[in-house]
This record gives structure tokens, C-alpha cells and sequence, in this order.
């Protein structure tokens, strides 16, 4: 049996919305055991630190390795496995203990952190995401008009698949291989060449399809989605986690909390693209999808706010937009307060990760993923932001994974 005491540290109480007083969390064979009284075993003083529960990105793509997406599909697989793998050991160093992949990751990368090859966060899949045909991760160009020429690489965050029948298929075979819930792209997109935005994609019964499928077993889809004409339908088809959101309206967002959804706004992707997509090749077209759906995201978080409709955290970086992330607190920060962005970070996410209770508390039973931060984020969340500064340890499964404390 293993027991380590960090002590002298201001716990997080959401439910209080306040730090403790210093006190102490002892974990027992990496799990959280008791808070206050140490009882043997290694002890650790975080002389003041705030201690929390690890971070939760509820949407990332960590084979995305370049912002130019093809690039990624034509990658070895073995060359995006090892680009993956740093992908995600960057992800833990800034604080991510937990990560919902949208799109990409297989069961390969799952196991990767399970036996320790990769020093990454725990990684929750859907395996590739579905895309129709012209659909968001249909990523041809107009004149390429091979069927396969996409292929099912491990840089590629989707497949096309088309057709109730063959959608069935799909789901079943993502399951099969681990997934542990269904995206599909469900409206036009930004990074992609040939849809508009406001186009819906995918016919009701192939939604249907993926729902039922899912459904059975035991789990639920995710959809890529923008406008709010994609998003109700989403709603009524049962579609229960909804990406992005830009353009939603204030009563679809009743809709959608009223039937239990959870949304997850992305809005540091726009920042970083509106900073830099052009540097990377964005065209006009691209360009002014993210102007429309940058300024969408603020007006998104207030409606999805007022009507109740749970935010979990999530990023959406691709690429070289990775170093942004950091921005993603500040911008939720303009409409919502820390204690909202962290609860339902905690709260929601580990909802659609399918670990409640497991990662996003304190409470005894729950995995030892915890961070210590320097300051109180519940007065400034902006400092989560940048871990090399703010985040001096990472501890996941108990143990102390980033040390920077000697940096201060
Ligand atoms: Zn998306
Ligand atoms: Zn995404």
C-alpha cells in the first residue's frame, strides 16, 4: 500500500466557491483516501499551493499534429503515433490529467498511457469521427474525385461513411475497437474546404442511426456543430453533446438543457486562428467562417448560461494553434465567473467522460489527478492558463508527474 500526504495546501471547495483553510489530501494507492489528517506514508508540503482536481479537455485532437490537416492523413501512422504521444505529454504538462478526443485517437494511444509508454493524460475516444461525403472532415479537394482517397490513417481525425446501413457499421466498429462514445459532423465546419457553414450534413435517419447505435451501447454521440439550425436538430435526434455552439440561439439552448445535453464551446481554436490562420494558408473563405463563428462564441456563452445548458472545457487546438490554449480561460472569463467554468468542467466533464465520481473531485474513491497552482483561480482564472508560470505540479494517479516547483 502507497500513502502520500500532500500537505499544507488550500483545497478547492465548488461547493463552498472558496479555497480551505490549509489543510491536508491523502491518497492511498493513487486514489484520493481522506482530507485532513495524514496517516503515515510519505508526506509532501505544498507550503500554501492551491490544490485542485487535474483538468479536464473535453475537445481535442491529438493526432492533429499540423494545422494542415492533409498532412496529418498522409502521415505513417507510426510517425503520427510518436507525434500523438508528444501531443499529449505536452497536454499533461499543462495541467490536463483527463482528455475527450473528438476525433483521431485510437485505442493504440489509450493503452500507450495505460503502460506507461507515453507520459500523457488519460485519454477518452471515439476513435475516427463520421463524416459524410462534402462533409467536414471530407477533406479532397474538389477535383479529387478518388472514393478512398482519404483513407483511415491515424492522423486522420475522420472517415467518410455514408448511408444508414453502412453509418451502423461504422459506430458498431469504433465501439468495437474502444471508442467509448460517437462524434459525427453534423454541419460545415471551418477548417474544411467545400461546406458552408450553415449547411446541415447527415440525413435524420443516419442520425437516428448513430443515436440508436450508441445508445445500445450505453453511450451517446457527439456533434460537431455551429449554427443553431444544426443544433436543434441535433437536440430532437438525441444527440446529447454538442461542439462548438457558436450561433446558438437562446431557446434552442433551452432545448438543449432541458433535454440533459451538455455543450462544449471551443473558443481559443478562433483566437488562434484569427491570430494566425493566415500564416498558415487559410484562404478568404476559411477566414471569414472564423470571423463569423469568433464573435458568435461570446454572445453563445451567455444563452448557453441563462438557460442552464451545462459548458464543459474544452480547446479544439490543431496544430501549431496548440500554444493558445491557455487563452481558453480568459475568454470563458469575459461572460461566465471561475466558479462556473470550473464546476462545469469538473461537473460536465466528467460526465461526458463517463467517470463521475472518478476524476473532477476531491471526494475519497476518486483517481489522485491533481494540480497545484500558485494563486487562487477563483479569483483570477487566467492563471490556469499558463502552467509553466502558475501550475508547479501535476500528480496524476497520485504521483508527481511535473515538478516545477523549483522554478519559483
Ligand atoms: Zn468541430
Ligand atoms: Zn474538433
Amino acid at each position: 500500500m502507497t500513502t502520500i500526504t500532500y500537505s499544507n495546501a488550500r483545497l478547492l471547495d465548488l461547493d463552498a466557491g472558496a479555497l480551505t483553510a490549509r489543510t491536508s489530501l491523502t491518497l492511498v494507492n493513487g486514489r484520493i483516501a481522506a482530507q485532513g489528517a495524514p496517516e503515515g506514508g510519505e508526506i509532501v508540503d505544498l507550503d500554501g499551493l492551491t490544490l485542485m482536481p487535474g483538468l479536464i479537455d473535453c475537445h481535442f485532437h491529438v493526432v492533429a499534429w499540423q494545422l494542415d490537416l492533409w498532412s496529418n492523413v498522409i502521415a505513417p501512422d507510426s510517425l503520427a503515433a510518436l507525434r500523438a504521444a508528444t501531443v499529449m505529454e505536452e497536454l499533461l504538462g499543462k495541467g490536463f490529467t483527463t482528455v475527450r478526443d473528438l476525433g483521431g485517437a485510437d485505442f493504440g494511444l489509450v493503452r500507450g498511457v495505460e503502460e506507461g509508454l507515453i507520459d500523457g493524460p488519460d485519454l477518452i475516444i471515439c476513435g475516427k469521427a463520421l463524416s459524410m461525403t462534402g462533409g467536414h472532415t471530407d477533406l479532397r479537394p474538389r477535383t479529387d474525385i478518388r472514393p478512398d482517397a482519404m483513407g483511415e490513417r491515424l492522423g486522420n481525425m475522420g472517415a467518410i461513411v455514408d448511408g444508414v446501413d453502412e453509418v451502423r457499421r461504422f459506430c458498431r466498429t469504433q465501439i468495437k475497437q474502444g471508442a467509448r462514445f460517437i462524434k459525427v459532423m453534423a454541419n460545415g465546419g471551418v477548417s474544411s474546404p467545400n461546406d458552408p457553414i450553415d449547411g446541415l450534413q447527415y440525413s435524420d435517419d443516419e442520425l437516428r442511426a448513430m443515436v440508436e447505435e450508441a445508445g445500445n451501447a450505453n453511450t451517446y454521440v457527439s456533434a460537431h456543430v455551429y449554427s443553431d439550425a444544426s443544433i436543434r436538430r441535433c437536440v430532437k435526434l438525441g444527440i446529447t453533446s454538442l461542439e462548438h455552439c457558436n450561433l446558438i440561439s437562446p431557446e434552442t439552448a433551452k432545448l438543449a438543457a432541458e433535454a440533459g445535453c451538455i455543450a462544449i464551446p471551443t473558443l481559443a481554436a478562433y483566437e488562434g486562428l484569427a491570430l494566425e490562420g493566415k500564416t498558415f494558408g487559410f484562404g478568404d473563405a476559411e477566414y471569414a467562417k472564423i470571423e463569423t463563428v469568433r464573435t458568435g462564441g461570446q454572445n453563445s456563452l451567455k444563452y448557453m448560461r441563462d438557460a442552464g445548458l451545462p459548458m464543459a472545457f474544452g480547446t479544439d487546438l490543431l496544430g501549431q494553434l496548440r500554444k493558445y490554449g491557455g487563452l481558453e480561460f480568459g475568454l470563458l472569463a469575459k461572460v461566465l465567473s471561475p466558479v462556473e467554468i470550473l464546476r462545469d468542467m469538473y461537473r460536465a466533464g466528467a460526465r461526458l467522460c463517463r467517470m463521475e465520481g472518478e476524476i473532477g473531485t476531491l471526494k475519497p474513491g476518486a483517481r489522485g489527478h491533481l494540480i497545484a497552482v500558485r494563486g487562487n483561480p477563483l479569483e483570477d482564472i487566467s492563471i490556469l492558463g499558463d502552467a509553466a508560470a502558475n501550475i508547479p505540479l501535476v500528480i496524476k494517479d497520485g504521483k508527481i508527474r511535473r515538478d516545477r516547483r523549483a522554478a519559483a
